[in-house]
């Protein structure tokens, strides 16, 4: 039985927004927008608590952001569990990479109007310690069950006495004869089909987007591999508050990271869209054997259960929102590799923006919204660029399917070995600290260099022409892996 406010929206008002889906980003814009004075209507189909494997570990640079749009409590009261860090295995060898210190990134932004009473410090609870997140002197990621996190943005939306919520499904974008956006048609359940107008229709509905074509036919995700999950139970992860990131040159990449003091998630990359027809059989023979020893009687209890849970890797470069009345946001508009779990921190960064840019701004005048929003394409580029490439190059060379890429791999893992500005920028890039394209391609191409050297000191005297063949082939490949979606990304 449906709360039956949740499916009486007046539909006789035109609203200043329509949000589209309440995942990650919907409840975030939809508060933002209610806080600078906005009426605002956001449907979703389905408002019970969702259970999902995505959208488990935030880095520091999405705390940030949840900071600045004062909704950091959302992480409170939900056994969330904090991440300091992350540790890299490489064939059984470890590289702990801690997350920078606070000292050596800008201060968190607060957003006028939203940030107020303290809402943008954690509170003290069983799991989030205010000592940690307020005083401590490195930033910090979390992780959590993800629909409990979910239940908590809703729930801080649902207090905006701005915000109207909707049960129902979106099933149209409305256009006008200009094929200008003026809303959304919603089936709703004992109210039928019911349209509804606003100004501004924001278009959240994530990875599956129904209506991220709205900005272009073309706007189509590509989905290159998949991963396969699992929870394990009362697991011993090798570094307590770190996600992990286990290689090897016989196996794809193994993500794992605890989002409750019970439930660790492990997340086991597998090269195609397709899954693997038996995948007990795949887990038992292409990952077992690289599961750390610490995590092996949680990791084969799992198994033994079976209970397996998959997800398609999808990658979608942004487009400009170009039409006027709708802006695309979130998943339905920009997609990366999960490897680098950056997905949130980028739709919430997006948020941070957006509000910066239209949250004081009349909504009912369109052409002067839609000219912002052209620009607007244009400053995030700096931000989810750097995370964007860096998920894409990270994924193509942990998940090497040749020489070149394997020759990267190690030679990745050895220039974090090195330590000092070897870890300090590539973890400020991951941890979403360091929007700065032209500095990622630099440490890329001196992690490539790195590995060019490794193979000439391996080679010795004696193998300076294969060293300098071998050399030659690394530099192609990395820049093919590298420079057409760094380009994509900055100039599309
Ligand atoms: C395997 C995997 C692991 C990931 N892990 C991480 C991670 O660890 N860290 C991270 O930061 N990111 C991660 N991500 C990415 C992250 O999940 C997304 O970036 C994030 O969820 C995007 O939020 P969103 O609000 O755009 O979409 P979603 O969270 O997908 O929300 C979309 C919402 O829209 C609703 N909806 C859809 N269609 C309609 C409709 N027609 N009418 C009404 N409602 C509708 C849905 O019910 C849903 O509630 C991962 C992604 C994958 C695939």
């Amino acid at each position: 039985m449906v709360d039956p406010t949740l499916i009486d929206a007046d539909n006789s008002i035109t609203y200043d927004a329509l949000v589209v889906g309440a995942g990650v980003i919907g409840p975030c814009v939809a508060t933002a927008l209610a806080r600078k004075g906005k009426k605002v209507l956001i449907v979703e189909r389905d408002w019970a608590m969702p259970d999902r494997i995505v959208g488990e570990l935030m880095q520091p640079g999405g705390v940030r952001a949840l900071r600045s749009l004062g909704m950091i409590q959302s992480i409170n009261n939900i056994d969330a569990y904090p991440v300091t860090g992350y540790t890299v295995i490489f064939n059984g060898e470890k590289v702990d990479i801690p997350y920078p210190y606070k000292a050596d990134v800008k201060p968190v932004e607060k957003l006028p109007d939203l940030v107020k009473d303290g809402n943008d410090k954690v509170l003290e609870d069983k799991t989030i310690h205010i000592k940690d997140y307020e005083e401590g002197e490195r930033e910090r990621g979390v992780a959590f069950v993800h629909g409990r996190f979910l239940n908590n943005l809703r729930n801080i939306t649902a207090q905006e006495k701005n915000v109207t919520r909707l049960q129902g499904d979106v099933i149209e974008i409305l256009k006008n004869e200009a094929k200008e956006v003026i809303g959304a048609k919603v089936n709703i359940d004992g109210r039928g089909k019911v349209d509804f107008k606003a100004h501004l229709t924001f278009v959240c509905d994530g990875i599956f987007s129904h209506f991220r074509r709205e900005l272009s036919p073309e706007h189509v995700p590509t989905v290159g591999s998949s991963f396969v999950g699992m929870s394990l139970f009362d697991a011993k992860t090798p570094v307590p508050m770190h996600g992990h990131v286990i290689l090897g040159t016989k196996h794809m990449p193994i993500l794992v990271y605890q989002i409750s003091p019970e439930e660790t998630r492990i997340l086991c990359a597998y090269n195609s869209p397709k899954l693997p027809g038996d995948i007990k059989t795949w887990m038992a023979n292409n990952v077992q054997a690289y599961i750390p020893e610490s995590l092996r009687p949680s990791f084969d209890k799992a198994l033994a259960q079976g209970k397996f849970r998959s997800m398609p890797n999808s990658y979608l470069s942004a487009r400009q929102n170009n039409v006027t009345g709708l802006c695309v946001i979130g998943d339905a508009l920009n997609m990366r590799h999960p490897l680098g779990g950056g997905g949130m921190t980028v739709g919430l960064n997006d948020v941070v923006l957006l509000v910066e840019k239209i949250g004081d701004m009349d909504f009912s005048q369109r052409e002067k919204i839609l000219d912002e929003l052209l620009d607007y394409h244009f400053q995030r580029k700096s931000y989810d660029s750097v995370i964007n490439v860096l998920s894409i190059a990270l994924y193509s060379l942990f998940a090497a399917d040749n020489n070149n890429l394997r020759d990267l791999q190690r030679g990745c893992f050895k220039y974090f070995q090195r330590g000092g500005d070897c870890v300090k920028l590539p973890v400020e890039f991951l941890a979403g600290l360091m929007p700065n394209p032209f500095l990622l391609t630099r440490v890329f191409f001196a992690v490539v260099f790195y590995t060019i050297y490794l193979k000439f000191e391996e080679r010795g005297f004696l193998g300076l022409p294969f060293a300098l063949l071998e050399g030659i082939m690394i530099l192609l490949t990395a820049i093919k892996v590298f420079t057409p979606y760094l380009l994509g990304e900055l100039i599309g």
